[in-house]
C-alpha cells in the first residue's frame, strides 16, 4: 500500500480551494481513493492544553494542530469520508472519494467538546445539525460513526461499553 507523504506529493493528491467570497478554504482530492486508503500521513510539532477551531484532540488538555498544514483545510462533515487515525498518523479515506471531491471528516470523531460550537449546512440526510463535540451525541448517532481512541475510551466512561 501506497503511504502518500502530502509534504511532498501535495499538487498531485490534493489542493487548498478557497472561496472567494467567504474566504473558507476546503481541501480538494485530486485523485480518488477507496475506503481503508491512507489519503496523507500526518504529525504535529506541538501539544496544546486548550483547543480552537483547528486542533485535534489527543487526550485531555492535549490538543495539537495538524502538520502539514493544508490538513487544518479539511472541514466537517456529518456524511465524512475521511477520518484522522491519531493512533497511526494517517488520515484514512473510509468511503470512496473521486476526483475532485472535498476531503471531509466528522469534528466529533476527535472532539469531546467543542471550542466553537457550530451549525452544520451539510444537507445530509443525517445532519446533526448542532455540532459541538462527541459528548453531545445521542447512542445512536454515536453508532454512525468511528472515533478516536480517545473519543472511544470518554464515550465509554459515559456510556459504558458498546459492542
Ligand atoms: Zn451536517
Amino acid at each position: 500500500m501506497l503511504l502518500h507523504s502530502i509534504d511532498t506529493l501535495a499538487p498531485a493528491i490534493v489542493e487548498v480551494f478557497t472561496d472567494r467570497s467567504t474566504g473558507n478554504r476546503s481541501l480538494i482530492s485530486k485523485v480518488s481513493f477507496s475506503a481503508g486508503d491512507p489519503i496523507s500521513s500526518f504529525y504535529w510539532s506541538h501539544v496544546y492544553p486548550s483547543p480552537t477551531y483547528l486542533t485535534i484532540q489527543l487526550g485531555e488538555e492535549e490538543h495539537i494542530s495538524l502538520l502539514p498544514s493544508c490538513l487544518a483545510c479539511v472541514n466537517h462533515s456529518c456524511h465524512p469520508n475521511a477520518f484522522f487515525d491519531i493512533d497511526q498518523k494517517q488520515l484514512v479515506c473510509i468511503r470512496p472519494i473521486s476526483c475532485g471531491e472535498e476531503i471531509l471528516f466528522f469534528y466529533p470523531s476527535s472532539e469531546w467538546s467543542m471550542d466553537q460550537p457550530f451549525t452544520c449546512l451539510c444537507k445530509s440526510p443525517h445532519c446533526l445539525h448542532t455540532i459541538a463535540g462527541a459528548k453531545y451525541l445521542t447512542p445512536v448517532e454515536q453508532k454512525r460513526y468511528r472515533f478516536t481512541s480517545f473519543i472511544q475510551k470518554k464515550l465509554a466512561s459515559v456510556y459504558g461499553l458498546t459492542s
